[in-house]
């Protein structure tokens, strides 16, 4: 992870907004020595720094269903998505509430049965808010 010149303890995503913030303003010469010649190992440092937390930041989680549906395990292209729920709270079914309960999403081989993703249900609402943004 690229480090920002700005050593303060403000978030990653606050001293990318900075950096631009300093570029855009004309008034600004933080990255200028005093003869107006930039300083270019800070601005490119700082540059990678923004650029790595614009893609954290536009990246969706863990829920791109877009990736490629081939199975990895017999090649075949024969892939579905599933619904199911599922619990991890160790309580036998049957005597479950809602709370135990979670939304699955995984990509299945109807050839070999190969389970190749499972995604939360979260990250595919997150998926879906930001395909909806783009
Ligand atoms: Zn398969």
């Amino acid at each position: 992870m690229k480090q920002f010149t700005d050593q303060s303890t403000a978030t990653r995503t606050e001293k990318a907004k900075r950096v631009l913030r300093s570029l855009a303003n004309g008034h600004d010469y933080r990255y200028f020595h005093g003869d107006g010649y930039p300083r270019h190992n800070d601005l490119q440092q700082d540059a990678a720094a923004t650029l790595e937390v614009l893609e954290q930041l536009t990246k969706p989680a863990n829920a791109d269903v877009t990736v490629s549906r081939e199975c990895p395990e017999c090649g075949s292209a024969e892939t579905e998505w599933h619904c199911a729920q599922t619990t991890n709270s160790g309580v036998v079914d049957g005597r479950l509430r809602m709370h135990d309960v979670s939304t699955v999403f995984y990509l299945g081989c109807n050839h070999c049965s190969e389970t190749i993703r499972t995604v939360s249900g979260d990250d595919v609402a997150q998926w879906m808010n930001t395909a909806a943004n783009a």
